[in-house]
């Protein structure tokens, strides 16, 4: 299988190895680190492999890399000991969505109650 990448995206880099991360997980088609600037005690980002841009690139084509990163996040909430008391997952898309880096990934964040509608 030959990953799409994109030669100048941060995170397509950090995926590849050649920008330093804390990994929590991986497999044929997730990478997870810690945020750089955590918003909560447990901050983790979930990353497709491959480059897509956002969610709003998903179609029925990526069903089995969704149940994967939601499989993922659920595994990693319960390591994190946050999946008791609730967590939230969430993806930004596009300037007004407050998507800064265009390589889809979730927020896993946990440890604290966080309010609706975001900010
Ligand atoms: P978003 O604003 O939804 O695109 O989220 C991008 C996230 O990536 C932010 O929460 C940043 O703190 C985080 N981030 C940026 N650079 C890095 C990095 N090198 N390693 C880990 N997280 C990063
Ligand atoms: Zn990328």
């Amino acid at each position: 299988v030959v990953s799409a990448r994109e030669p100048d995206c941060l995170f397509c880099r950090i995926v590849a190895g050649e920008l330093p991360s804390t990994k929590v997980h991986e497999d044929e088609l997730v990478f997870a680190i810690r945020d750089i600037n955590p918003q909560a005690s447990t901050h983790i980002l979930l990353l497709p492999r491959d480059h897509i841009a956002s969610a709003d690139d998903l179609g029925a084509d990526h069903g089995e890399l969704l149940g994967r990163l939601f499989e993922v996040s659920a595994r990693l909430a319960a390591s994190e000991g946050i999946a008791a008391d609730g967590y939230r997952v969430v993806t930004n898309i596009g300037r007004n969505g407050g998507q800064s880096v265009d390589h889809l990934h979730f927020h896993l964040l946990g440890g604290r109650r966080f309010t609706w509608p975001p900010g």
